[in-house]
C-alpha cells in the first residue's frame, strides 16, 4: 500500500546549517504520531512549506518523501492563522467568542485547500490510500473526488468534532461538511465526537445516517472511533536510554524536594493552564504541610504566538504562576518551575520518569498525546495521571487515572493530595492497567484501525 499523508504541518523544519541543511523535527501531537509511520511504511506526505524559498520537496529516505506546499503571506494570514485558527480551532473547543468569523479568512481557506487538493494529485499514483489529516483541510477530500480520485480517502479530524448547536453558527458550515465528505472514511478520537458529526450532518445537510455510516450524494462514508497512540517503541527505547535515566536521577536530586509534579502543554487557552494553577493553588492553601515538599514543572510550549488570544492567555499564565510563586513560595523551595519553551522528546522523557505525577487539565482536548507519552515512560510502574474529563483519553485511560473537571479547583486540588498520599500498590495497580492500554493502542494499532479497508 502506498500512503500519502496530508497535512498543514511540515513533519521536519529544515535549517541551513554550513551549506546543508538540518531536519528538526516538529513539535506536536500529529508529527509525533505519523513521522514514524512513513519512516517505517514509506510514502509521501504533502504538507505546507514553510519557508518560503525553501526545497520544494526532501527525500528522507528512499521510500519517503516531503512534498512542500508554498503558501503566501496572505494565504498563511487568512487560511492557517485565520479561518483555521481563529475559526474552526475555537470553534471546535467550544469557544464561541474567541470565534472569529471573516469572509476573507474563508476566501483564503478555500483557495489554500484547492493548492493541497492540487499538490496532492501530483504525486499521486493509483493505488494510493490518501490519509488528509485535520481540519485546516476539511475541503480536501471532495476536492480530490473532483478531480477524479478514485482510491480510497480517508480524513481524520485530530481535535473535538462540536455538536450541532456550535457548528450552526458557522457560515460556511455546509461546505466544510461536504468537503469532509468528499471521504471514504472519517475518524474522530471518541465517539462523542463522531455523534457530533452525525448529528451535524444530519441537521445541516440532511444527510441520512445509520448506525456510523453516512449516506450523501449517492455515497458511502464510514465515521469511525478510531483515538490515536503513540509510537510507545521509541518512548521505551527513550525511557530506557542511561542518559535520560541519569538526567532524570540528577534534576530530581538537584530539585530536593519529596514529590515531583509535571505538565506539558502547547500554551494554549485550551489546555488550561490558569485552571491548572488555580488547582495547586488551592492545594497548597488546603494543605500547607506539603508546602516546601512539592514541586510541579510545568513546560509551556509556544504556539501561534502571533494571535492575540495567545499572547493574552501567555500574559495571564506568567501572572497566576507569578502570584503562586510570591503567595507560597519561600527562599529555598519553589513551588512552580515554569517554562516558556519547546523541549525535545529526549528532555521530556527524563521529566516523566522523575515526576511522582502528572498534571494534565484541558478544558478541552481532542485526545491529548502527553498524557499516553507520561504512562508509557513510567517504565518502574510507579506514577500517577490526573486527567481532565474533557481530555478524549480520559475515556480510555479512566480505569487508572484520576479523572478530574479541570473547572473544579477543590477538586484538582484533592486529586493531587490523593496521589501523593496513594499507596505504591495502587499507584502500581492503576499504572499498569493504563499501560496495558496505551501499549496495545499504540500509533501501529491505530494506522491499522483507521486505515483499515472500506467494508463492502
Ligand atoms: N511536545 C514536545 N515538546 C514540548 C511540548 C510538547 O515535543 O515542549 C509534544 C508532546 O510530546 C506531544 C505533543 O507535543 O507529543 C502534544 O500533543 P498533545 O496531543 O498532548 O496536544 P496538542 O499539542 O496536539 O494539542
Amino acid at each position: 500500500m502506498r500512503l500519502i499523508v496530508v497535512s498543514n504541518r511540515e513533519p521536519y523544519r529544515v535549517e541551513p546549517s554550513r551549506g546543508k541543511v538540518r531536519l528538526e523535527k516538529t513539535v506536536g501531537g500529529l508529527v509525533s504520531a505519523l513521522e514514524p509511520v512513513l519512516r517505517e511504511y514509506g510514502g509521501t506526505w504533502v504538507c505546507w512549506g514553510r519557508k518560503g524559498k525553501g526545497p520544494e520537496e526532501l527525500r528522507i529516505n528512499d521510500r519517503f518523501l516531503v512534498k512542500f506546499v508554498p503558501l503566501t503571506s496572505g494565504d498563511v494570514s487568512g487560511y492557517y492563522y485565520g479561518f483555521s485558527n481563529e475559526t474552526l480551532w475555537p470553534l471546535c473547543h467550544m469557544f464561541l467568542t474567541k470565534t472569529h468569523f471573516n469572509s476573507s479568512f474563508w476566501t483564503a481557506y478555500r483557495r489554500v485547500n484547492r493548492k493541497f487538493a492540487k499538490a496532492v494529485a501530483e504525486v499521486y499514483v493509483p493505488g494510493s490510500k490518501i490519509l488528509v489529516n485535520d481540519y485546516h483541510l476539511a475541503l480536501v477530500p471532495q476536492l480530490l473526488r473532483d478531480a477524479g480520485i478514485s482510491d480510497p480517502i480517508y480524513l481524520f479530524w485530530h481535535i473535538p468534532f462540536p455538536p450541532y448547536f456550535m457548528m450552526r453558527f458557522l457560515p460556511s458550515r455546509r461546505e466544510i461538511l461536504e468537503g469532509m465528505l468528499g471521504s471514504d472514511v472519517i475518524g474522530f478520537h471518541t465517539q462523542h465526537y463522531v455523534e457530533n458529526f452525525l448529528e451535524c450532518v444530519r441537521e445541516i445537510l440532511g444527510a441520512f445516517s445509520d448506525n456510523n455510516t453516512v449516506y450523501w450524494n449517492g455515497r458511502r462514508i464510514e465515521v469511525r472511533a478510531v483515538p490515536i497512540g503513540i509510537d510507545v517503541e521509541r518512548w521505551e527505547r527513550l525511557a530506557k536510554d542511561p542518559k535520560a535515566v541519569r538526567y532524570a536521577n540528577n534534576l530530581r536530586k538537584r530539585m530536593g524536594v519529596e514529590f515531583i509534579g509535571v505538565g506539558v502543554d502547547r500554551l494554549d487557552y485550551t489546555k488550561g493552564l490558569e485552571e491548572k494553577f488555580r488547582g495547586i493553588g488551592r492545594f497548597f492553601e488546603k494543605y500547607p504541610s506539603f508546602r516546601g515538599r512539592v514541586s510541579f514543572v510545568q513546560i509551556a510550549a509556544p504556539t501561534r504566538t502571533k494571535l492575540e488570544e495567545y499572547i493574552d492567555i501567555k500574559r495571564r499564565t506568567d501572572e497566576i504562576v507569578g502570584m503562586i510563586e510570591g503567595r507560597f513560595g519561600e527562599p529555598g523551595w519553589v513551588p512552580i518551575y515554569y517554562y516558556y519553551k519547546n523541549y525535545p522528546d529526549e528532555r521530556l522523557v527524563s521529566l516523566y520518569m522523575m515526576a511522582d505525577f502528572a498534571l494534565v487539565t484541558p478544558i478541552i482536548d481532542g485526545l491529548n498525546l502527553v498524557s499516553k507519552e507520561y504512562v508509557i515512560s513510567k517504565t518502574d510502574e510507579d506514577g500517577v495521571l490526573i486527567v481532565s474529563e474533557f481530555a478524549g483519553v480520559s475515556l480510555q485511560l479512566r480505569e487508572g487515572a484520576i479523572i478530574v473537571n479541570p473547572f473544579d479547583e477543590d477538586e484538582v486540588a484533592e486529586a493531587i493530595y490523593m496521589a501523593l498520599k496513594m499507596k505504591r500498590s495502587e499507584r502500581r495497580e492503576r499504572m499498569r492497567a493504563m499501560r496495558i492500554v496505551v501499549r496495545e493502542k499504540d500509533i501501529r494499532w491505530w494506522v491499522k484501525e483507521f486505515l483499515k479497508d472500506v467494508s463492502a
